[in-house]
């Protein structure tokens, strides 16, 4: 597949959609980006490149990074996570309360920001440096050395987290988060501020376009049964209320963040990373969901 010659051509029809929406501005340092920026870089499992634009300028990955906690939560835990958070589409937007107190403290799905701050929370439980820790294996998953956290976008997005902490105390009172909150946050802030380019991003989540085993290193980042339930729930609920627009049109298994990165990836093909900051209401990359959208209507490929 000439996947240079069709991301060209995607891009020259991109133009006609313009670059609606606008950036996550709750957060001051995300406010600050260039809305022109737009970057996409495909890796295929047998390390084959497709680049355009922006492709090697690092943004603010945000909630992108939730897959990569949860896989390690479930490396660690097992079956057992699913006791403190389900794996159910929710259908309302990545940081609603409504759904909470009426499911008694219980998160429908890792990857809104409820679920989020409960896998903190697991990490915290048992790993000895969080951060550091934390880090480390997103590092060994990549094999990038260099992914690091961005402290000023954690402590801007700190200064305003009042709809997270609204969360994780209503979590608290019901039993459902063990650590400090404020730890909790403060872990599940910095996370949020880890910067990566398209290429790195799209390189990082190799291992779940192929059956849980990093396709460079052969080390098995998580079992394959495991690969597949956590492309499960990309699938259902890695949009949040757009889960099934984004199922609909783009067909793959993905992940977006406020930072304007979606991923996206193809079992036993490749993965895909798109950067553009500006936001529909669903608080999703506009170009970057119209991008994949007529990418695999090119290719012909997705996984239905
Ligand atoms: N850090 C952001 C928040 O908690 C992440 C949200 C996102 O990327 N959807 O609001």
């Amino acid at each position: 597949m000439k996947y240079n010659k069709i991301i060209k051509k995607v891009n020259n029809e991109l133009v006609a959609f313009g670059n609606l929406g606008n950036v996550a501005s709750y957060i001051p340092e995300l406010s600050a980006v260039n809305t022109s920026k737009f970057g996409v870089h495909l890796t295929t499992i047998a390390n084959q490149h497709a680049s355009f634009g922006d492709a090697d300028e690092k943004f603010s990955i945000q909630s992108i990074s939730k897959v990569i906690s949860l896989t390690l939560a479930y490396k660690i835990e097992g079956e057992n996570l699913w006791d403190r958070v389900g794996v159910e589409p929710s259908g309302t937007p990545f940081n609603s309360l409504v759904q909470l107190e009426h499911d008694l403290g219980i998160p429908r799905n890792p990857l809104i920001n409820a679920g989020a701050l409960v896998i903190c929370d697991i990490l915290i439980t048992h790993l000895s440096s969080p951060k550091e820790d934390f880090i480390a294996f997103i590092r060994q998953v990549s094999g990038i050395p260099t992914i690091d956290y961005c402290n000023r976008i954690a402590e801007s997005e700190k200064s305003v987290g009042y709809k997270n902490a609204a969360l994780i105390n209503l979590m608290k009172s019901f039993g459902n988060i063990k650590n400090d909150i404020d730890v909790v946050l403060d872990f599940y802030f910095n996370l949020c501020s880890i910067e990566m380019t398209c290429k790195e991003l799209s390189q990082t989540f190799l291992f779940l376009a192929n059956y849980g085993v990093c396709p460079f290193s052969k080390e098995i980042i998580i079992s394959r049964s495991k690969s597949k339930r956590i492309n499960a729930i990309m699938q259902l609920c890695g949009f949040y209320d757009e889960a099934g627009e984004f199922s609909f049109k783009v067909g793959l298994p993905g992940k977006s963040g406020v930072g304007g990165g979606i991923v996206a990836i193809h079992p036993n093909k490749y993965s895909i990373a798109v950067w553009s900051p500006k936001l529909n209401e669903k608080g999703n990359s506009y170009k970057g969901i119209k991008f994949l959208d007529l990418f695999t209507t090119e290719t012909k490929f997705s996984i239905f």
